[in-house]
């Protein structure tokens, strides 16, 4: 697509959207240039395609298509039909998958499918069998109770929170971790890496239905045959939430051990994250798991989104393309850069680094918590998100983390050189952060001054590097 024709088409959409609420029309203005006027930092976000975002603003947001794939619960679906077989093709090609299911709307969603489906392959159909019914509804007229006992009797084990796990890998305050009798895994309190031997060793004493793996703030790859021997020796169905990794399993960064697919049973994913790809979620399983993953809607998904699925079919497709692995490799290239630009200024990372798409930064070295590094942070336009790092003194509130990643910066066609500028200013910032000393002069974990001039020196640092790497270049409102 030419830049003109971008250009003309979104001041086309902004024109109508006006006529109708402007102030729509002004924020969706006013985000585009916060969007290009920070540094975005969040691990767990990038920039689309102007093909994928464009694709998302079409009329397939207006047709009803519950069901699957040549079984809807609506007349009218052939085109719907095409575009979610077209981008189920892609994702179960591009990952090597037995079989993919497009519909979830977000992260959260596939979480909920996979779980479900599993309930129904290892609780539910055994127990068919064992009371000799066909199907759920004849017992429902015998054994029922006992059914529902034994699918709110199974247990979790997933990655604790504050070593990087997500809430929906069975975080108490979460639904996963009420549906669930519940346990977590952490990291080695020494290398703060993930112990295999402590994970085979709880699974053992714990004997969990699923064994969840993935994570949304470790640094470090993950050894998924590992983590399969360990499923296997203990009967388990592992699950893996590739939500924030997908894009460098898709770009052929993770392979082999490190690539989730093969070795589990059923593999969850957004697809906005490092994927780059519309708002959304994915599921990707066996052949034994694909008619349970199927009645993810309407089992726990309202009616599925034909425009996201659309735009996710566009987007899978260009992650099959060489320009996606050149990416990905670039990204987790530039996390490298980034966190030895932390360790060259002293800074500590959790790990010791990455080899990833993020990095961990502990701030407590500054005297100040993640929540006035964030803060200090965005106020010099560098947009981060605080997080806990293992065993964080400062609780899951202000935390003493921040998370740093490179997906985003990295789709603006920033290098090596660049991040490494980055992490100078980053430093630079939090040194210049100081807490504020509360009432009792104790210092304050929310409030902090910053050096006069160091926020106005960061932000014209980072105008040079982003007026290098232009968002949407051409792209004019
Ligand atoms: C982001 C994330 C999710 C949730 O994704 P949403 O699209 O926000 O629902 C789930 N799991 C992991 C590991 C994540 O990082």
């Amino acid at each position: 697509m030419s830049d003109l024709s971008a250009s003309e088409i979104y001041q086309s959409i902004l024109t109508t959207i006006d006529a109708v609420e402007p102030r729509i029309a002004e924020a969706t203005r006013a985000e585009l240039a916060d969007q290009r006027s920070s540094l975005k930092l969040i691990a767990s976000e990038n920039y689309a395609s102007l093909a994928v975002l464009l694709t998302m603003g079409t009329w397939f947001s207006d047709k009803y298509a519950e069901g699957t794939v040549g079984h809807r619960f609506y007349a009218g679906c052939q085109n719907v039909d095409t575009v979610e077989s077209v981008a189920a093709e892609h994702a179960r090609e591009l990952f090597g998958a037995e079989y993919a299911y497009v519909q979830p709307h977000s992260g959260i969603d596939a979480n909920l499918t996979a779980f479900w489906a599993i309930l129904a392959n290892k609780v539910e159909t055994p127990a068919l069998a064992e009371f000799g019914a066909k199907n759920v509804n004849e017992l429902i007229e015998t054994d029922w109770e006992t059914l529902r006992h034994r699918f709110g009797d199974q247990r979790l084990l997933g990655m604790s929170l504050d070593a990087g796990g997500h809430l929906t890998h069975g975080f108490r305050p979460n639904i996963s971790g009420k549906m669930f009798h519940q346990n977590s895994y952490g990291t080695d309190p020494e290398t703060q890496l993930l112990d295999y031997d402590a994970l085979a060793a709880q699974a053992r004493e714990f004997k969990p239905l699923i064994i969840v793996a993935g994570y949304s703030a470790y640094p470090r790859r993950v050894n998924f045959a590992k983590v399969r021997e360990i499923a296997d020796e203990v009967g388990a169905t592992l699950m893996v939430d590739m939500a924030h990794f997908a894009g460098l399993v898709a770009g052929k960064v993770f392979t082999g051990d490190e690539d989730p697919v093969p070795h589990a049973d059923v593999v969850t994913t957004t697809t906005h994250k490092s994927l780059r790809g519309p708002r959304g979620g994915l599921v990707l399983a066996t052949k034994e798991f694909a008619s349970d993953v199927d009645r993810g809607c309407p089992m726990v998904l309202g009616g599925p989104l034909a425009h996201v699925m659309a735009a996710k079919a566009v987007a899978l497709a260009e992650a099959r393309q060489q320009s996606f692995r050149d990416y990905a490799q670039r990204v987790a290239d530039n996390a490298k850069s980034l966190a030895e630009g932390f360790l060259s200024r002293g800074a500590d990372l959790i790990t010791g680094g990455t080899d990833n798409h993020l990095v961990l930064l502990d701030v407590s070295k500054y005297g100040i918590t993640g929540r006035q590094a964030e803060s200090a942070l965005l106020d010099a336009g560098v947009v981060t998100n605080r997080n806990s790092v293992p065993q964080d003194p400062n609780g899951a509130w202000y935390t003493s983390g921040v998370r740093l990643g490179t997906p985003a910066l990295t789709s603006r066609g920033f290098g090596a050189a660049e991040f490494d500028r980055v992490a100078e200013l980053i430093v630079e910032v939090l040194r210049n952060t100081q807490p504020t000393a509360t009432s009792q002069g104790t210092p304050s974990k929310a409030k902090y001054t910053l050096t006069a001039g160091v926020a106005e020196r960061a932000k014209s640092a980072s105008s040079e590097l982003l007026a290098a790497h232009p968002l949407y270049p051409g792209l004019e409102l």
